[in-house]
């Protein structure tokens, strides 16, 4: 699969852009690549089409080949496809009540494993789980489910395989309310393929017990119908995310996009092998590179960010007047004006600024306390080079100001525009030269 894609990478590599021209054939790589990944057909013609309005729509960033940008597109396109961070289990809407999950999905998938899975990762952070066996169609899935329990010591509530489905969740729960459990897992049956009884069992199951969480169990090997297999169980139970199982084997994981896109719910948790342990939180860059053809080519899209961070850097150098002025300056600028009386007073002598008003006088103030604040939070580095301020360092920076990423934001916009006026101006600040005569 790589491959694949590595080929329409190459065919952007040489050009000087992405153009209606040259994208038609990296996009039938990409395209071939998804379907060979197993995603569904449906669900790679609607990400193609996004991937290729993206790309067109790009701009083009100099010092960074079309190839690169191209990945990149890909890239950021499957992550916001299947949701960009882990999504944590839902907790229990119902004050004295657990956490009530219901597990959905065909026979064979791995439900009563992952439930004995989910159990023991709950157990691990420290949240006591009951199981309720409430498969009672095949003689052995009570057996299972118990001898699963037994082995990481989490209770196992049965009836029998005589009991009603549905009975058997309701009592679970009331056991689960008065055990003052955490969390109450039901395990159900599945068929072989999508049944009317099936379906019609789980929903009496949902309208009895009311659970917080349905996740449809998902086996990561079943290729294109897994996008079928989701638009049935969503369309008749609204699950509200799902659990990818047997990602050991050797598929390529397509199944999540499929999933995510037709539910619009994300995968939680991802299986990765038999054992009660092999359950996973699910990450959706890792399937991103997954689905792409693993770790080579997250390498290649942290490289294309490189040199896009690189190259923007490098175009705002150039409108720089001579790289001189820098947040130390700025700083001493502020304090010179600080120390010279108000702002006020001091906008009002400066030519064009004659009709400002005592309000905005005042906002000017308040801004000028939260820039000293970000300056300050800044390290020295930072404020000799304004423009290793990345997204994460202005995160920090806000965090250590107590500012919302936006004031950051908007405290570099300023800079910015103030270094672009001192070029214009010509001197050694906004308030230099004619200023100095004034003390
Ligand atoms: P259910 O019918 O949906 O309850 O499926 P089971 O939990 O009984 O699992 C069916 C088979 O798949 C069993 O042999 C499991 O050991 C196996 N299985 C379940 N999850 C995984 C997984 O993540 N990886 C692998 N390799 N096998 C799994
Ligand atoms: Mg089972």
């Amino acid at each position: 699969l790589s491959e694949k894609l590595e080929e329409a990478w190459r065919k952007l590599r040489g050009q000087d852009r992405i153009t209606e021209g040259n994208i038609d054939e990296a996009l039938r790589d990409v395209r071939r690549a998804l379907l060979e990944a197993d995603v569904n057909f449906q669900v790679v013609k609607e990400f193609i089409a996004d991937v290729r309005d993206d790309a067109l729509g790009a701009e083009v960033i100099k010092g960074v080949t079309p190839d690169q940008q191209f990945i990149k597109i890909v890239y950021d396109q499957l992550l916001k496809t299947m949701g960009e961070e882990n999504v944590p289990l839902a907790e229990s809407q119902v004050k004295g009540r657990p956490a009530v999950i219901l597990m959905a999905g065909l026979q064979g998938t791995g439900k009563t494993t992952a439930t004995a899975k989910l159990a023991l990762y709950l157990h691990k952070n420290n949240k006591k789980a009951l199981l309720a066996a409430a498969d009672v169609y095949r003689p052995a899935a009570i057996d299972q489910l118990q001898t699963l329990g037994a082995q990481i010591q989490v209770p196992v509530f049965s009836e029998g395989a005589a009991a009603d489905p549905v009975d058997i969740a309701r009592h679970a729960l009331d056991q689960a309310i008065a055990g003052r459990y955490d969390v109450l897992i039901v395990d159900t049956a599945g068929r072989l393929s999508i049944d009317e009884a099936m379906m019609a069992e789980l929903e009496r199951i949902k309208a009895a017990i009311a659970p917080d969480e349905i996740l449809l169990v998902v086996d990561a090997m079943t290729g294109q119908e897994a996008a079928n297999l989701t638009r049935a169980f969503h369309e008749r139970l609204g699950i509200t995310g799902a659990i990818l199982t047997k990602l050991d084997g050797d598929t390529r994981g397509g199944a999540a996009l499929s999933v995510r896109k037709i539910s619009g719910q994300p995968i939680k948790f991802v299986g990765v092998g038999e054992k009660v342990e092999a359950l996973q939180p699910f990450y959706p860059d890792r399937m991103a590179s997954r689905i792409l053809g693993m770790g080579d080519v997250l390498t290649l899209v942290e490289k294309a960010q490189e040199e896009i961070d690189f190259a923007d850097a490098a175009k705002m150098e150039q409108q720089l007047l001579s790289g001189q002025f820098d947040f130390e300056d700025f700083i001493k600028q502020m304090r010179m004006v600080k120390s010279m009386g108000s702002l006020g007073g001091l906008l009002k002598l400066m030519p064009g600024m004659g009709k400002i008003s005592d309000d905005q006088i005042r906002q000017g103030e308040v801004q000028l306390k939260k820039a000293e604040a970000m300056i300050g939070s800044m390290t020295k580095q930072e404020r000799r080079s304004p423009d290793l301020i990345n997204v994460s360092r202005k995160r920090r920076i806000a965090r250590g100001s107590g500012v919302s990423l936006e004031d950051v934001g908007k405290l570099l916009n300023d800079f910015n525009r103030m270094r672009q006026m001192m070029k214009m101006m010509g001197g050694g600040g906004p308030f230099g030269g004619g200023m100095g005569g004034m003390g």
